[in-house]
């Protein structure tokens, strides 16, 4: 009688760990759209650059140095999104679980950041990269007016 629950599991847990190694990649799509579309506006960044805070190293996927600011694009899977994220079939107590320390990491990120002096913005992955890069621009204007 093994046989119907096997079936009924594996195909939800093969799709997890499809979409696990889908949204594992660094460079995700919405990333590298987001960053061609800054440095086609001239803008210079670093990428994946480590900062440390006092609750560790954050390494933000775009980084302007001298205006200390840091842009995180956020997978709408690992990250929750609350328009996209949905739950695995399989283990659903494993997985909330695992989404909200995800959640939680990233606000001890965003707070630590911000407590040694940067300025954060989180996108989600399915933001239109065309809005997501004018976020960044606005965001980076608005911190240079501060400084001059
Ligand atoms: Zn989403």
């Amino acid at each position: 009688m093994s046989g119907p629950v096997n079936r009924a599991v594996i195909p939800s847990s093969a799709h997890a760990t499809a979409t696990m190694k889908a949204n594992r990649r660094r460079d995700t799509k919405p990333e590298v759209a987001i960053r061609s579309l800054l440095h086609r506006r001239g803008l210079r960044f670093r990428i994946d650059k480590p900062i440390r805070t006092d609750t560790g190293i954050v390494r933000p996927d775009v980084v302007f140095t001298t205006q200390r600011i840091a842009v995180f694009v956020d997978g709408c899977y690992w990250h929750a999104c609350p328009e996209h994220g949905e739950l695995p079939r399989a283990n659903r107590d494993f997985w909330r679980e695992k989404f909200r320390r995800n959640r939680a990491r990233d606000k001890e990120q965003t707070a630590a950041l911000e407590k040694a002096g940067w300025s954060v913005l989180r996108i989600w992955e399915h933001e239109e990269p065309q809005r997501a890069a004018e976020r960044v621009r606005n965001l980076l204007a608005t911190t240079q007016m501060g400084r001059e």
